[in-house]
């Protein structure tokens, strides 16, 4: 019953503009749906803008993130999908793609993606190694997050043969721009023909300040280091909290990357191909309870910074 109150809390927030997002209403992002169907997969792992996160109410319980009993991703077989007329244009892709093909082979075996090891399953333990697979690119017109069905048959019709194992993690850049959405990109899961598929929606974050870490290193455009950011953010959600039913999230609902967000505890990390970006840390109980991690916004020492 309070599942069901809460989701309604949430579904009249998607429908009136988020107009409720300041106020105290617990966001429990694992019931985001779309009213209009029953079968769509979960929106699970929403990244809020700067400022759109529903505040949490004060609370005495811990912050930990306790295990719901499913899987987590002992691997990612990553391939990322460009969605969306945009993407044939060269001053738009600018270094989005090339950018975020280093980024998922450089996450491999980094401290980054170690961040999330401690967290165990029913299927095993979260493994630093994964495998990237390359981007495909699609030019017909896509949508924007607001659907999660739309998202999965874009993968499915994109990716021909989706990872049997069920660890494949199919991340959609769309060239849709966020506009009043109060969120930057989210994950789900479903199933392409029969095969368990991971998968991720983004919005184009060119120019998007309520998305964008601010990096100012000078290495990457704005545009990709905004999507570099979110991607580390719900990557590290899929390996930690993939499908339903849930692994690894807190009595609000939040995952690793949502305890987080928008925080960073070093100006750069570097992945293991040399590549550096600026990203939010992860939450980790470990750290947190041996009071060895830097604080989150509500000034809980559990991120861990990948470095
Ligand atoms: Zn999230």
């Amino acid at each position: 019953m309070l599942q069901k109150l809460t989701l309604v809390t949430l579904l009249s927030q998607a429908f009136f503009g988020f107009a409720m997002a300041a106020d105290n209403t617990h966001p429990h992002d694992r019931n985001v749906e779309d009213l209009n169907s029953t079968t769509e997969p979960e929106m699970l792992g929403v990244h809020w803008a700067h400022g759109s996160s529903p505040g949490r109410a004060a609370t005495t319980s811990s912050p930990l993130m306790t295990n719901h009993g499913g899987k987590i991703m002992p691997t990612a077989i990553t391939q990322t999908i460009f969605w969306g007329p945009s993407w044939s244009n060269a001053s738009f892709a600018s270094d989005k793609i090339t950018g975020l093909d280093s980024w998922y082979t450089g996450f491999s075996n980094s401290n980054y993606a170690k961040t999330v090891d401690e967290y165990t399953g029913t299927n095993g333990t979260v493994g630093a190694a994964t495998t990237h697979l390359g981007h495909l690119i699609d030019t017909s017109t896509a949508t924007g997050g607001g659907k999660t069905s739309a998202i999965l048959a874009e993968v499915c019709k994109a990716v021909t043969k989706p990872d049997p194992s069920g660890n494949g993690y199919y991340a959609v850049y769309t060239d849709v721009k966020r506009g009043h959405a109060s969120y930057c990109a989210w994950h789900s899961a479903g199933t392409c023909g029969g095969v368990a598929v991971q998968f991720a929606f983004f919005f184009n974050l060119d120019g998007d300040s309520g998305c964008d870490p601010a990096d100012t290193s000078g290495l990457h455009s704005q545009g990709l280091s905004a999507l570099a950011s979110v991607t580390a953010h719900e990557l590290s959600e899929a390996r930690s909290d993939p499908a339903t039913p849930g692994a690894w999230y807190d009595s609000s609902g939040a995952e690793n990357g949502d305890k987080c967000a928008w925080t960073f505890g070093a100006p750069l990390v570097t992945f293991s191909n040399g590549v550096q970006w600026k990203l939010q840390g992860e939450w980790s109980n470990a750290a947190y309870t041996a009071g060895t991690g830097y604080p989150n916004s509500s000034g809980q020492k559990g991120c861990l910074s990948g470095l």
